[in-house]
């Protein structure tokens, strides 16, 4: 049987440490066998970043922007220690803060659901996508000490001349807090466009929540300017694809995506995002089992896993031990980019192949094959639990790929 063709690339952006080598092992084992693979390769690991001034990370987004499709492998993102460790010109950015900022994505996130890995909520039998809005609120705010006898004031000023003044808090009694935070309809649009579009691509329920009730100006907008772009531009979308759009009050909602069996995709206000996404990884069992994909409001797809680089893991395997790294999400990344690349180029042998590959993933975790981090969490009648390690499990799986 001849190999998969494609005519068209993808982006694929190679990583740091243990996700590195696992990246390698991955394309050897269970995609080259059976796919012409067709990519413009981009080195995003530090050392490569370093040499060219951070540029080869910018060059890979316009990239992405330019073929649709791109999967990408965890990154070190620098601090002091790294700068050391690598000998950095520089403390360069976070890659993933680089990109989304050329692509103005939206990041969803999805847990890999798999029958013997019971959720902490066993209601929860599908997986819950959350996207997180990752502009703005209080990752991008100003805040200060106050001292007794100060008063804070908001002001909007228009060339240095005071449009409105309000005042937010008199320190008269005593000293204190205040902050301030923004947010733009431009971001708030864009975060909704791709909620929307991303609900339809995936035919799911899009849940969304604010709390418009308390902030009734900061809050109201995002509300207001998701429900104008549904009822101008995504009512009778939806209604064809027989999904819904939801809104409700934040609290009310974590009330009831806890009742849930799940299966929604959960928009959320930066900070709930980040807050949310982690309870809900948690619940699922494993930032392992966990992908992503930033999607920008005019379509552009980029898949990779949540979790780091597992630096640890790598200390071990530069000391020549053994390591039993989980790959499922990184090998997700690759089907999920594969299978967006086939639906655009029409190419159904390839969204074939990404199904497969990932019906495989899953059948040999079922029949008892997977890495450490999963066996303590692995329960199923009958089936005993064979650890393996991080080579060991791809080699499994691509076993059971000549099978399924
Ligand atoms: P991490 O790489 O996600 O790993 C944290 C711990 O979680 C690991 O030590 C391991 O626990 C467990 N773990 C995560 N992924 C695993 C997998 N696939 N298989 C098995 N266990 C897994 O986070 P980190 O150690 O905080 O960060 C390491 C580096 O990754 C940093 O340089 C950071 O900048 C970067 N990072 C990159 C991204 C990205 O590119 N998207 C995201 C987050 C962090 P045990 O050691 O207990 O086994
Ligand atoms: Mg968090």
């Amino acid at each position: 049987m001849g190999k998969i063709l494609m005519t068209t690339p993808l982006v694929e952006m190679d990583g740091d440490e243990m996700t590195r080598i696992l990246w390698k092992d991955i394309k050897e084992l269970l995609i080259l066998p059976y796919v012409e693979l067709k990519t413009e390769y981009y080195d995003l690991g530090l050392k490569h970043r370093d040499e060219t001034d951070d540029k080869v990370t910018a060059d890979a987004a316009y990239a992405c922007k330019k073929y649709g499709v791109g999967v990408k492998c965890a990154t070190i993102t620098p601090n002091a220690q790294r700068v050391e460790e690598y000998g950095l010109k520089k403390m360069w950015k976070s890659p993933n803060g680089t990109i989304r900022a050329i692509l103005d994505g939206t990041v969803f996130r999805s847990p890999i659901t798999v029958d013997g890995i019971t959720p902490v909520i066993p209601a929860w039998t599908k997986p819950i996508t959350i996207a997180r809005h990752a502009y703005g609120d209080v990752y991008r705010d100003v805040e200060c000490y106050a001292e007794k006898g100060d008063k804070a004031e908001l002001v909007i000023s228009r060339n240095g001349e005071d449009k409105k003044r309000i005042e937010v808090f008199d320190y008269s009694d005593g000293g204190g807090v205040v902050l301030g935070m923004h947010n733009t309809d431009e971001s708030i649009k864009s975060f909704a466009k791709s909620c929307f579009n991303y609900a339809l691509d995936v035919k799911k329920d899009l849940w969304f929540a604010t709390k418009d009730t308390i902030s009734k100006t900061y809050d109201h907008r995002f509300k207001d300017i998701f429900a104008k772009i549904f009822e101008d531009d995504y009512v009778e979308k939806f209604e064809r694809a027989g999904i819904e759009y939801f809104y409700t009050l934040i609290d009310d909602a974590v009330a009831r995506v806890v009742r849930s069996n799940g299966g929604m995709i959960w928009a959320c206000k930066n900070y709930d995002g980040d807050v949310m996404s982690d309870m809900v990884a948690t619940a699922f069992g494993s930032l392992a089992m966990m992908t992503s994909v930033l999607v920008s409001p005019d379509g552009v797809y980029e898949f990779e896993a949540a979790h780091g680089t597992v630096t640890r893991h790598y200390y071990r395997y530069l000391k020549g031990e053994d390591t039993s790294t989980n790959s499922v999400a990184t090998i997700f990344a690759w089907t999920g980019a594969l299978r967006k690349r086939g639906e655009i180029d029409d190419n159904l042998s390839l969204v074939g192949f990404a199904d497969r590959l990932e019906r495989a993933v899953i059948r040999t975790i079922e029949n008892g094959y997977m890495t450490k981090d999963l066996a303590a969490m692995f329960k199923k009648e009958g089936v005993t639990v064979k650890v393996q390690n991080s080579r060991g499990f791809l080699e499994k799986i691509a076993e059971t790929l000549k099978t399924v």
